[in-house]
């Protein structure tokens, strides 16, 4: 799907609109400690699979898109819950709910980019099924458990407001000049956005001056 954004870079976009330029407009990408952990985590869920648990439907690994957003992405995995008024699903009795749970690494962090990005992928089920989704679940490592987001109309507004921006930047290629904060220390790419902030020789120059002295 051409010129779609990815639904999760709003969750760079909202800790540093930099942060998801560099991403997404240059492509540039490095891990860290943190990222890794995440991606761990996600390949946990993504495996792309179908159970029946507890009288819910689990799927994992769900693509998800939104014509109106015109955003696309893959949803950690889709709890669907039995509920009268909700709505059918082919090969399966009974009508259902469907519930988007997000896999992140680490605490609740109080700034909104997992409640955007879940809220995004809230916004797209709605789309593709024809049903309303008041809920959903952010699952963080540390303390291993959920925490409920509802889908306000507030956090509504607010991923529309943000996917515009985003879209308005990516149509100029623009990216932000950097903003020094706290959250650069923890960025997976300050080394690329901010060598200063790192002086220690890279592992080959330190050799080089060794062996070659
Ligand atoms: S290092 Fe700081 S300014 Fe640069 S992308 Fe990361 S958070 Fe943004």
């Amino acid at each position: 799907m051409e010129n779609y954004l990815m639904i999760s870079g709003i969750q760079h976009y909202a800790f540093c609109k930099r942060q998801w330029a560099l991403i997404h407009i240059e492509n540039q990408w490095a891990e860290n400690a943190l990222t890794v952990q995440g991606l761990l985590m996600h390949e946990k869920a993504h495996s792309d699979t179908t159970e029946i648990k507890d009288g819910k439907i689990i799927a994992r690994g769900l693509h998800i898109a939104s014509h109106k957003l015109k955003v696309t992405g893959i949803c950690d995995v889709v709890e669907f819950h039995q509920d009268e008024n909700g709505i059918s699903l082919f090969n399966y009795k009974g009508s259902y709910t469907p519930i988007p749970v997000e896999y992140k690494k680490g605490r609740p962090k109080e700034h909104n980019a997992d409640r955007l990005q879940l809220c995004s992928q809230a916004i797209c089920l709605e789309e593709m099924l024809l049903t309303e989704i008041p809920k959903g679940y952010l699952f963080y490592g540390e303390p291993h458990r959920r925490t409920e987001v509802i889908f306000s109309s507030a956090l509504r507004s607010e991923v529309n407001a943000t996917f515009e921006e985003m879209r308005a930047l990516y149509k100029r290629g623009h990216v932000p000049k950097v903003k020094k904060t706290p959250k650069c220390t923890a960025c997976s790419l300050k080394d690329t956005c901010l060598p200063d902030l790192d002086n220690r020789p890279s592992a080959s120059s330190y050799l080089k001056h060794e062996l070659f002295r």
